[in-house]
Order: structure tokens, then C-alpha cells, then sequence
């Protein structure tokens, strides 16, 4: 490609769906450090689609990702992206958690039962058999996502409008005048362009910084653990979810996915790769939390797994759109532990606004870079509210202390 249009810093979800979005109406190139598309977050999640979240602007990216998926259209060039398993959002502390998503999504049409009895929870998902909840909400039309597939579609798509992905290049710096973007240098030479797609996931707020800008992404790092093959696993079981305790299970491999949603502050060294061990600290707390609030898993033993980076705004909303302090520079970022679930809608939210056109069913300003941050505000060490710790969002990134919650 000789001079593109629009550069776009990130291969992974976030990046290659708004790549995708774009590729039709202007010359894009994306840029990633890593070997490969997807080599981070968007390869280390549990690939569950949940559009019951507590916060609206994130509700209204999934539920118009969700109706994406359900149809992808006969332009979307590989197999289904996803697949109907059905979910239950189990309450283990509060009858009226969620209340106020789920008269959203009904007022949408969208199907939201109120499971009260045991015996009613039980028999849409026995991985809740004996679980000792005070209610559930069963959503029988909430989808798992493959996200390998989303990102080899929207690679696809991308090249096939002439696009160009470019691995192993890492942006160093932005150019830039005293307002606006002019290019990127990378490792492989500067790049000339007047609209840069920031799609860097956990790195993006110390680039950012490195040119004055302060918007507090903090990256926490999550732990996954793959159980050994389980007697109540079963493809089409629903993914089940004790939100306000914060553990959650899918079946994956004749076993069980599970996460006791575990967060710990990690920001990433510059440079590819952000993998983190397993420690033994976030295995306990799942088994610990499996053992009280799904006894029909208990016995699954937790063998392997994997760690990866959530990156979070301070009020966990993403982050999309033209950064108001450096024109061209757009941001597709913050998008935490609902990259899957949002990445159709937030690439097109982007796409769309970056051709001047407008999206009626999200607003910009809720999700502006440039919006007011807490200085202070809660993350969750053991996946749950009422334990939860207030850190500081950082100034600097260097603030943030590795594998520390202050
Ligand atoms: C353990 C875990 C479980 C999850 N479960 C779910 C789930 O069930 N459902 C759901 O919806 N979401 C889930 N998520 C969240 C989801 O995976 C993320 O929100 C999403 O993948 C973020 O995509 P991204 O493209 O913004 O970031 P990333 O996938 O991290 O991509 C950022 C890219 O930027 C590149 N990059 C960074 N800096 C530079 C640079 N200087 N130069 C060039 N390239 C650079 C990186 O190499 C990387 O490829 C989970 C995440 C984790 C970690």
C-alpha cells in the first residue's frame, strides 16, 4: 500500500473490527507488534457474549454485536462467529442486582426470565444444581463467540477491500503537530497519516502519555482455569455467571472454563508480549468459590490455564472516538472484560463517526477519551463488589505498581 488513509495501531479485536468497518471507504493499514493478529487479550478470553452489563453505553454495543452475530450478513467471509448456548446470571447476594439492565434488554424485546426456585435453575443449567442463590436471570438466547473467527473475518474482509495488516511492527511514538496528527514512527520507518486508529489495548494509555495526554487505562490481569473432563459438561450447556460474587463457568473440552474473576493491576512493558504465570493465589479462590457456590463443580480439578490483560477507563466504559486534545487521533480502547461481546458495535461506532456520519443508538460523549475520569475508583482483587479496593488511577504510568492493587 502505497500511503494509507488510516493507520490503525492493533490487531486484535478492538483494531481489526474497526479496520473492517472502514476498509470500504478509505486506504487502512493496521500495525501490530506481535508475530500474528489477536495475540493478546483477544486470544486469552472466555469467549462468553453477555449484553446483561451493568453499565447502558455497554449494553447497547452488545446487544447491536449480539444481533450482528445472530446474522452476519453473506459478505462475512467465515463460519459463524458464534453459537446460542443460553446463560444464567446467577445472584448470590442480591435479589435485585441487574434489575435495571434487565428491564433494559426486555423493553428491547430481548428474552430476560426471572428463575426463583432451585429446581427452575437447575433444569436450565445442572452446573447450578444446589447452588446457594437468592435468584437468577435466565437468558436463553446469549451466545459464546469464537473470537479466532471474528478475527480472521474481519481480517479478511479487510484485505479483500485492498487493506493491509502488517505484523511485527511496533508503533514507537505518534507524530504530531500542535493539535492534530500528522503519522506514526514505528520500528520499521515512520508512516505518514492524518487519522491513527489507537486499538493498542493495555499499552494504549502509556502511549498516550508519552505525548501529554492523561486517559487512565488501567490493564488487571485475570486468571483462566481449564478443568479436566467433567460429568456436567456439555457443548450446549448455558455459560453460568454468580455476578455479584464473581465466578463464572462455561464448558470448554468436555470440562469447565473457570474464572473466581480475579483482578490485579499489571500494566504490560512496552514491547510484544504481556503473558503472566498462573499463581496459585487466583487457582484457590476459584476452587474456593466453586466449592461453595457451584458444589455441582467442585470436584471438576482445575489443571491448566491462563492469564491475560482486562484494560478499564475508570468508570469501565470503553473508550471510543476522536480524542478532543489531538485531532486524528481515535481511540478504540477500554474495552475490559467485554471486547468479544462489544467488538462489532465499537468498530463500527468508530468507523462510522471518523466518515462523519452519526450513531443514534450511542451517544459520543459517553464514551469520549475525553470525558471526566475518578481519580479514584474500585477494583475487584477477588472478583467480587463487597470486597472491593479503591486504587488510584495512575498520572503517570509508571504510578501503577506491577501486580499491586495500590
Ligand atoms: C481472561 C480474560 C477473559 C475475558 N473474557 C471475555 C468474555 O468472556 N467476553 C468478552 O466479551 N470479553 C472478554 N474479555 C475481554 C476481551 O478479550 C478484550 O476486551 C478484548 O480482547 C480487547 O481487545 P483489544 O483489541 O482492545 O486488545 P488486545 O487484544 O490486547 O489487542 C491490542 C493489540 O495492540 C497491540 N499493540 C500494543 N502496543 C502496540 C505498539 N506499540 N505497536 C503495535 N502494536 C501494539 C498488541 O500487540 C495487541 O495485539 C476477556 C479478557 C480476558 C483477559
Amino acid at each position: 500500500m502505497a500511503q494509507p488513509d488510516i493507520v490503525v495501531v492493533g490487531a486484535g479485536l478492538a483494531g481489526l473490527a474497526t479496520a473492517w468497518h472502514l476498509a470500504p471507504h478509505a486506504r487502512v493499514l493496521v500495525v501490530d507488534q506481535a508475530q500474528q493478529p489477536g495475540a493478546e487479550a483477544s486470544s486469552q478470553n472466555a469467549g462468553m457474549v453477555r449484553r446483561l452489563g451493568d453499565d447502558p453505553f455497554e449494553r447497547a454495543l452488545a446487544v447491536r454485536t449480539a444481533a450482528w452475530m445472530a446474522d452476519p450478513g453473506p459478505d462475512w467471509p467465515a463460519p459463524p462467529p458464534s453459537r446460542i448456548t443460553g446463560a444464567v446470571l446467577g445472584l448470590g447476594l442480591d435479589p435485585h442486582h441487574l434489575n435495571d439492565a434487565v428491564a433494559h434488554l426486555r423493553a428491547r424485546s430481548i428474552v430476560v426470565e426471572a428463575l426463583c426456585a432451585p429446581a427452575e435453575v437447575a433444569e436450565v443449567a445442572v452446573a447450578l444444581r444446589g447452588a446457594p442463590l437468592v435468584g437468577a436471570w435466565w437468558l436463553p438466547d446469549e451466545r459464546v463467540a469464537d473470537a479466532w473467527t471474528l478475527l480472521q473475518g474481519f481480517g479478511a474482509g479487510l484485505k479483500r477491500h485492498g487493506g493491509e495488516l502488517r505484523c511485527r511492527t511496533r508503533i514507537l511514538g505518534l507524530q504530531r503537530t500542535a493539535d492534530r496528527i500528522v503519522g506514526i514512527d514505528t520500528d520499521r520507518g515512520s508512516i505518514q497519516a492524518d487519522r491513527i486508529v489507537l486499538a493498542t489495548g493495555a499499552w494504549s494509555a502509556a502511549l498516550a502519555r508519552a505525548h501529554g495526554l492523561h486517559r487512565p487505562l488501567i490493564p488487571l490481569r485475570r486468571t483462566l482455569l481449564q478443568s479436566t473432563p467433567h460429568p456436567c459438561s456439555h457443548p450446549d450447556h448455558p455459560w453460568v455467571w454468580i455476578d455479584d460474587v464473581g465466578l463464572y463457568a462455561r464448558p470448554e473440552a468436555g470440562g469447565w472454563l473457570v474464572s473466581g474473576c480475579d483482578e490485579a493491576v499489571d500494566p504490560p512493558d512496552p514491547g510484544p508480549g504481556s503473558r503472566g504465570g498462573l499463581e496459585p493465589g487466583p487457582r484457590a479462590l476459584a476452587a474456593s468459590k466453586l466449592d461453595r457456590w457451584l458444589p455441582a463443580l467442585a470436584d471438576a480439578e482445575l489443571r491448566s490455564g491462563w492469564t491475560g490483560l482486562r484494560t478499564f477507563a475508570p468508570d469501565r466504559r470503553p473508550v471510543l472516538g476522536e480524542d478532543p486534545d489531538l485531532r486524528g487521533l481515535w481511540w478504540v480502547a477500554g474495552l475490559g472484560g467485554f471486547g468479544v461481546t462489544c467488538s462489532y458495535a465499537a468498530g463500527e461506532a468508530v468507523a462510522t463517526w471518523m466518515m462523519g456520519d452519526q450513531t443514534p443508538w450511542l451517544s459520543p460523549r459517553a464514551v469520549s477519551p475525553g470525558r471526566s475520569f475518578l481519580r479514584r475508583w474500585p477494583i475487584r482483587p477477588h472478583g467480587d463488589l463487597a470486597t472491593s479496593e479503591l486504587i488510584d488511577a495512575p498520572e503517570q504510568p509508571q504510578d501503577l505498581e506491577r501486580g499491586g492493587g495500590r
